[in-house]
């Protein structure tokens, strides 16, 4: 597969069309997140898997949706992120996996929207999925932003929830309150904002909270505000800040 170079000349009717987040971004980050997308293109390998092909569409949502990740931070951030195969639809791995419900393991081929391979490994996403999420938000599921995450948490070499930070303070509130949101969760008592999926393990804690960061700010502020807060400090952005204010009839 060739590499690409720079955005296409219609990129921006490709955005327009179909990633949804741009319309909460103001000019100076719609700006920024097209200079990381063009970095993501071309800095990266783009791959097509079971006779799918690699449009300008398919390149440009993903890149878009992954910058949203970094607008705050720097492309650096992205340093395991090597290879990025795109699967048509979800695909499936054989092997027994873990499911949703903790402690079963289910022994079929496992259907997955996404994959994040470890260290620099490639990354697996499932075109529509992604183009859904893309389109919808509100959700509180977006593949492209859970695996992305998952490259982020590896960064420092470990898959553990905890992705690099320098800042020793910063650090020890974010054990902190991860550890207290995953225990929560774990007890059946985490409400119900962040998909049981969280439940898993320290790294898909922080890929499903981190989707649910971006996609659904607002109830995670007011239902996990410390959540909220630590992601927050972490990413170097305020999500719930480009929401548009809720209706004034639930206002009293
Ligand atoms: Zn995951």
């Amino acid at each position: 597969m060739a590499r690409r170079k720079q955005l296409p000349e219609d990129w921006e009717s490709i955005v327009r069309r179909g990633v949804a987040y741009w319309n909460v971004l103001d000019e100076h980050e719609r700006q920024q997140l097209a200079e990381l997308a063009e970095f993501i293109i071309a800095a990266k390998r783009w791959e097509a898997a079971n006779g799918f092909v690699l449009t300008d569409d398919v390149v440009v949502t993903i890149a878009m949706e992954a910058a949203v990740l970094i607008l705050g931070l720097d492309a650096s951030y992205f340093g395991k992120v090597t290879t990025i195969i795109v699967h048509p639809t979800t695909f499936s791995i054989p092997g027994p996996h873990a499911t949703e419900i903790m402690g079963m393991v289910d022994a079929g081929p496992r259907p997955l929207l996404g994959e994040a391979h470890h260290d620099r490994g490639p990354m697996l996403l499932a075109w529509d999925q992604v183009r859904y999420a893309a389109r919808h938000r509100g959700r509180g599921r977006n593949v492209v932003w859970h695996e992305f995450a998952h490259k982020v948490d590896m960064l420092d070499g470990v898959v553990d929830g905890t992705p690099p930070m320098q800042d020793r303070q910063m650090l020890d509130r974010w054990i902190d309150v991860c550890t207290t949101e995953l225990e929560l969760l774990r007890s059946g008592q985490g409400g119900h904002v962040l998909d049981p999926y969280a439940a898993t393990d320290p790294g898909e804690f922080f890929a499903v909270a981190t989707e649910t960061f971006f996609d659904l700010p607002l109830v995670m502020r007011s239902e996990k505000p410390e959540l909220y807060d630590v992601l927050s400090n972490f990413y170097r952005q305020d999500p719930a800040s480009r929401e548009p204010a809720p209706a004034s009839s639930e206002t009293q």
